[in-house]
């Protein structure tokens, strides 16, 4: 298997775009061609195979108690995190998943403070000290803020090994039914087996069944097609992660390609690992309904070899779907929520991962108030608790703020987003930095507001305002109601 991490550094091969303000690097030939009659990436097969973890998990057998106080559906980041810090405090937890020791499917990409301040940083298998963001029209950012892509198999491992240590069980089932009575739910797995739990916590990511919402869920979705490849060559510098490539000078011979882009845009996102092994993704980065997945690779097909990157391999391909935005789930109610099925993932980037990690130490402490040895609160108390827990109130502000961001977002052209990324990045870093990692609270995103608006040209701003009324009224509203 080819390691990212042993991969040597070797010098980037030239930039293929044209000049660029910042990056004055030399001009090549654009190699566009009609996507529909070469080869390309798309007819090789990704090599690589499942993987499951070597790890010796206890197991909760039939001579085993049956009640537990936790139970937490889903070994996922979100599940496995909550479940080494709930456990952390002595507290009995069971975690059920259909395969506890499987692999991770999703690539995670995350910024390396954030993975500093939750002491994580060991579980990053290789950093990149800039960001670039490639806006077209010859502009191009370069953000000082270190970029990193996780280590599934050690962020897995560290958390499988912390649960062990506390006394996790797991349960290798899948949920189908959940009872909830007063005091206690019934968790009810596929083999038949029943779990009694004080407090069971769905952390099974996107497809719950089990969580309830009140409002109709109008998600706006993330899609990307990505690749770990080999390649020949590519033009990024190895020591920037390309957080997101606007430019579309690659659609320059493809008419439909490129008008349809122009209304909903994608980007590539890259990482960069030597000269000859990347990874790369074409992003919609929101869209509602989701851009077709044909559409992305379509056009994906077309930057590559626009940007002279022959695929030789695909070692492993990642098909990105995340629901984002949409309400929260009806707070409280009987079971709690984690991850993906809270409502975490970032309405306006469809980042979850680092707040999640942070939220659960938060969550935990609070689920230890309740029914750690010294307190003893049970049943409907509890569920308020914990919810207001994992969702007080500031929070709830903010990701008002963040849905409003999505729609935002889910009306901009071409132009609009990168005028818009251009006065975002133009912020000053608290400002832009906080927003990305969920940081700031209701009364700075106000203070972002004004700073963005008056950073804004003038059509951006006309944006936000002509062609976001219903959703700013809205948040607004939310807002008030919040504060009554
Ligand atoms: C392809 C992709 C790439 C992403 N990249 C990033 C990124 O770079 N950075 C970032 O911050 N976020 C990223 N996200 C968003 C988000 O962080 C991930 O979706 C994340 O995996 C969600 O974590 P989770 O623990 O909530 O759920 P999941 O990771 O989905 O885990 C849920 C677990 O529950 C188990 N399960 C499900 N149903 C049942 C059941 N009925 N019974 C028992 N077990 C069950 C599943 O087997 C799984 O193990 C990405 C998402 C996707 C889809």
């Amino acid at each position: 298997m080819f390691s990212p991490l042993k991969a040597p550094i070797i010098k980037a091969p030239p930039n293929l775009y044209p000049l660029t303000e910042t990056n004055p690097r030399k001009q090549t030939k654009p190699r566009t061609q009609i996507t529909s009659t070469l080869k390309s990436f798309l007819d090789l097969k990704p090599e690589s195979k499942p993987e499951f973890l070597t790890f010796d998990l206890p197991f909760h057998d039939k001579s085993d108690r049956v009640k537990y106080e936790v139970i937490i559906i889903g070994a996922g980041p979100a599940g496995l995190r909550l479940a080494e810090r709930v456990s952390a405090y002595g507290i009995q937890v069971c975690c059920i998943d259909s395969s506890p020791l499987s692999m991770w499917p999703n690539n995670y990409g995350v910024w390396v403070d954030e993975f500093q301040s939750l002491g994580l940083e060991d579980c990053l298998d290789k950093t990149w000290p800039m960001t670039t963001i490639f806006l077209g029209d010859q502009r191009t950012k370069y953000l000082d803020r270190p970029y990193g892509r996780v280590n599934r198999k050690d962020l897995k491992t560290k958390l499988l090994e912390k649960s062990v240590l506390n006394g996790v069980k797991f349960f290798e089932s899948k949920v189908w039914n959940i009872e909830h009575h007063e005091f206690e739910s019934v968790v009810i797995c596929e083999d038949g087996v029943e779990l009694k739990g004080s407090l069971v916590v769905d952390a099974s990511g996107f497809r719950s069944p089990f969580v309830q919402f009140n409002e109709p869920r109008n998600h706006g979705y993330q899609i990307a097609h990505g690749i770990l490849a080999e390649v020949d060559e590519h033009p990024f510098d190895l020591d920037k992660m390309v957080l997101m490539d606007w430019r579309d000078d690659h659609l320059g011979n493809e008419p439909a390609l490129r008008g349809n882009n122009n209304k909903h845009p994608t980007f590539l996102y890259a990482m960069p690992f030597d000269s000859n092994l990347i990874f790369l993704e074409e992003t919609s980065l929101v869209s509602r309904p989701a851009l077709s997945y044909t559409e992305v690779k379509k056009r994906m097909v077309a930057r590559l070899r626009h940007l002279g990157i022959k695929v030789k391999r695909v070692i492993e391909d990642e098909k990105c779907f995340i629901p984002m935005g949409g309400p929260l789930p009806i707070i409280p109610q009987s079971i709690l929520c984690h991850g993906a099925t809270a409502g975490l993932v970032h309405p306006s980037t469809g980042y979850m991962v680092a707040q999640t990690l942070a939220r659960s130490t938060l969550l935990a402490d609070v689920i230890a108030e309740c029914l750690g040895s010294t307190r003893m609160i049970r049943g409907s108390q509890m569920h308020q608790r914990v919810w207001n827990g994992l969702w007080p109130m500031d929070k709830k502000c903010s990701r008002e703020y963040y849905r409003f961001g999505m729609e935002t977002l889910l009306k901009l052209d071409l132009k609009g987003t990168r005028k818009f990324f251009h006065a975002f990045f133009d912020l000053d870093p608290y400002y832009w930095q906080g927003f990305l990692s969920s940081r700031l609270s209701i009364m700075e995103l106000g203070m972002l507001s004004l700073s963005l608006f008056s950073h804004a040209s003038r059509s951006t701003r006309i944006d936000i305002v002509t062609k976001c009324p219903l959703p700013l009224a809205r948040m607004i509203g939310k807002l008030v109601n919040s504060a009554i």
